[in-house]
């Protein structure tokens, strides 16, 4: 059993020494969460758990916490993926509820597996998800100051469970200011993909990461039969001629946990049943 977690990136222009080591003790107590959770369910539940832990907390841009639009309103992104069944579902765009990536597993079930705007908004109503805020004083003094290019990121969870299958969870608040009806990577396979092979979560600014299909390709290069690293290396050194801001995290079928970034630094951590990494 393995998992690892990423909070998205921590800008140092935007955040002190005190916030540094909040999101590593964060990340380092949802991280065990997430192990503990995975000892007893499949990894596709434990994603969805572990995210919706990140989305819980406020230091995280997903969920509560979320970035706000051009327009003072939050809209959030999450979806899932389960490896062994090729499945992959998911939320763009949705509003006022408290986890995006619970609304992305019940859609799961459905043959219509993402939905975006209002459309997204209205089915999780239907199933019983209540008008949940997101917004804290925090991202609304910031939308208030117009401090854009501030790189928050998005949480994103791999895990391999007992059996050996592989499942990923992506949720995003955005990056802020962005324009109404914006597309983030995390609901498309560039932010989150998996398979039997290997499942990758992406953050980072989406547009490079849609440009450069993150996600997919490395999960491609490894089932072709690159290592991890090898297929890190050769996606991000393509990221290069449009200087790709991303970070990724993955585990392969192996056990093998890879997180590489193109920029300083991406927040994360990681927990095999004894050895805990956290981002420094
Ligand atoms: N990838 C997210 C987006 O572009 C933001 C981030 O991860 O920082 O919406």
């Amino acid at each position: 059993m393995k998992i690892i977690i990423h909070g998205g990136f921590f800008s140092e222009s935007s955040t002190n020494a005190a916030t540094k080591i909040a999101k590593q003790k964060a990340l380092s107590e949802i991280v065990r969460s997430g192990y503990l959770y995975l000892e007893n369910h499949s990894a596709l539940e434990t994603v969805v758990y572990t995210v919706s832990l990140l989305e819980d907390n406020e230091l995280f841009n997903a969920g509560i916490g979320s970035q706000i639009q051009s327009d003072g309103k939050i809209r959030m992104s999450a979806s899932i993926m389960d490896g062994s069944t090729l499945k992959m579902s998911g939320v763009i765009n949705i509003e006022d509820v408290k986890n995006p990536v619970f609304v992305a597993q019940k859609l799961l079930d459905y043959e219509d597996k993402v939905l975006g705007g209002s459309g997204a908004t209205a089915f999780a109503r239907k199933k019983g998800f209540e008008v949940f805020s997101t917004e804290i004083p925090q991202r609304k003094a910031e939308y208030e100051a117009k401090l854009s290019g501030n790189r928050q990121g998005t949480v994103g969870c791999v895990a391999l469970d007992k059996d050996g299958k592989l499942a990923v969870a992506t949720s995003t608040g955005g990056k802020g200011f962005e324009m109404v009806g914006r597309i983030s990577d995390s609901a498309t396979v560039a932010g989150n993909y998996a398979n039997t092979f290997c499942g990758v979560s992406l953050t980072g600014v989406g547009e490079d990461i849609v440009s450069g299909a993150v996600a997919a390709k490395i999960v491609t290069r490894v089932t072709d039969g690159f290592s991890l690293k090898d297929a890190f290396a050769k996606t991000f050194d393509e990221l290069q001629p449009i200087d790709g801001f991303a970070g990724a995290i993955a585990i392969d079928k192996d056990g093998t946990i890879f997180h590489q970034d193109s920029h300083p630094t991406m927040v994360f951590a990681s927990f095999d049943g004894a050895k805990e990494e956290v981002f420094g």
